[in-house]
């Protein structure tokens, strides 16, 4: 690729001290124990390039390519190095700068802003893996065939008024999970919107992938969709992430308004549990597994728990929050590290296991969902769970 301009900013690029601290909290360290896939040699090879004019070669993409952008170095970090900035940057310049990586880049990810296709798409992938059509190492999880009726607006200004964001993967592979929350809003005393077609896509795996433009886009489009000033309640991990650092990716007043009305429905629920009804049995317990952006970025994964024991115990995993491997579009573009990564989260499941007897998984991100959920493991929303247990 050659010389390439970063465009980092150098106050961020230089808050490393190579202490290390944040190796072990590195899942890509932790199965290769390679410097160059730790946050460290990743910043040491971005400065690299923006310092010292070293040419962008193959080590410098694979060590790029290869980060899950799990962000699990940054609560890590002594010095408040903020690594996702930096990762995110460096993949908008390579974008940038090699036009083809661009195109298939674009190709890959229109389809999540174009609602109809992708819930098309998603049929025929349901449909061709019933008729054993998808290799099992592809990864996929089995896909819904019927996702049932689409969440529909409920009730007026009055009362606790508030939007509720679908977006587009979850909408088309987790509409259950959308229908159960609603339920839940609505038995937590709030009546809610939903958006129109303006508001398919957050935006969270273009700007992961680089494309921060058609990011900063679909951003402007969701914002312009749930105008006023009550909450924005999201279900997904990595989509609430994204959309409350909407301020930063587009950089108007109105953008920023709207990332802090941006809430995960876990955050809402906690603050309301006196208004949902008990259960009249408890379920068995389940392990929570927290998802990167929920823990590490959004640092909302304790309202989880909050709300999971409403209705039941809550089994702890004993590796601090490392992440699981999906990484949104991670599993598919970099198979074979996000199944060793993954690995290693089945065995902390196994010992939870061992450990209390709960098989059911809690995780509130449909990435991490369906990517456990392809090892072989029973993993739901937290949203379905409680649903369930409470009978609505
Ligand atoms: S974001 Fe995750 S994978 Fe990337 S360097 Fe940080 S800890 Fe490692
Ligand atoms: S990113 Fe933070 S924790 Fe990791 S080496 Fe640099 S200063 Fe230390």
């Amino acid at each position: 690729m050659g010389l390439v301009d970063l465009r980092l900013d150098d106050t961020e690029l230089s808050s490393c001290v190579a202490c290390g601290l944040c190796l072990p909290h590195c899942p890509t360290f932790r199965v290769t124990g390679e410097e160059g896939l730790s946050p460290r040699g990743r910043i040491d090879a971005m400065r690299s390039v923006q310092w010292h004019g070293a040419n962008v070669d193959d080590d410098f993409v694979r060590f790029m390519d290869t980060c899950v952008q799990c962000r699990g170095c940054e609560p890590a970090c002594p010095s408040g190095v903020p690594f996702g900035h930096l990762m995110e940057g460096t993949r908008h310049a390579l974008v940038d700068a090699h036009r083809s990586r661009q195109r298939w880049l674009r190709a890959a990810f229109a389809v999540l802003s174009r609602h109809r296709l992708l819930l098309a798409g998603s049929t025929v992938l349901a449909l061709a893996q019933r008729l054993r059509l998808v290799p099992k190492r592809l990864g996929f999880a089995r896909l819904p065939l019927r996702r049932g009726a689409a969440v529909a607006p409920r009730g007026d200004d009055d009362g606790d008024h508030i939007w509720l964001f679908t977006g587009c993967v979850m909408d088309a592979w987790m509409r259950p999970t959308h229908r159960n929350t609603a339920a839940l809003l609505t038995a937590a005393g709030a009546t809610y919107d939903v958006p129109g077609a303006g508001a398919s896509c957050c935006g969270a795996l273009h700007a992961h992938a680089g494309l921060v433009d058609e990011a900063a886009d679909l951003a402007a489009q969701v914002v312009q969709a749930m105008p006023g000033d009550v909450p924005v309640i999201v279900n997904s991990a990595g989509c609430g992430a994204a959309m409350k650092d909407y301020g930063r990716l587009v950089g108007t007043p109105a953008a920023v308004a709207f990332s802090r009305r941006v809430v995960d429905v876990n955050e809402w629920l906690a603050e309301r549990l006196d208004q949902l009804p008990t259960p009249l049995r408890r379920p068995p317990p389940v392990i929570v597994q927290d998802p990167c952006h929920l823990r590490h970025v959004q640092r909302a994964h304790e309202p989880v728990r909050a709300v999971l024991r409403h209705v039941t115990d809550v089994v702890e995993l004993d590796d601090d929050g490392l992440c699981c491997g999906a990484g949104g579009a991670y599993s598919a573009l970099q198979p074979e590290l996000a199944n060793t990564v993954r690995e290693r989260k089945v065995a902390v499941i196994g010992r939870a296991t061992a450990r209390s007897g709960a098989t059911i998984v809690a995780s509130a991100n449909p990435g991490c969902i369906m990517h456990l959920r392809a090892a072989g493991l029973d993993v739901r929303h937290p949203v379905d769970i409680v649903a369930e247990a409470l009978t609505l």
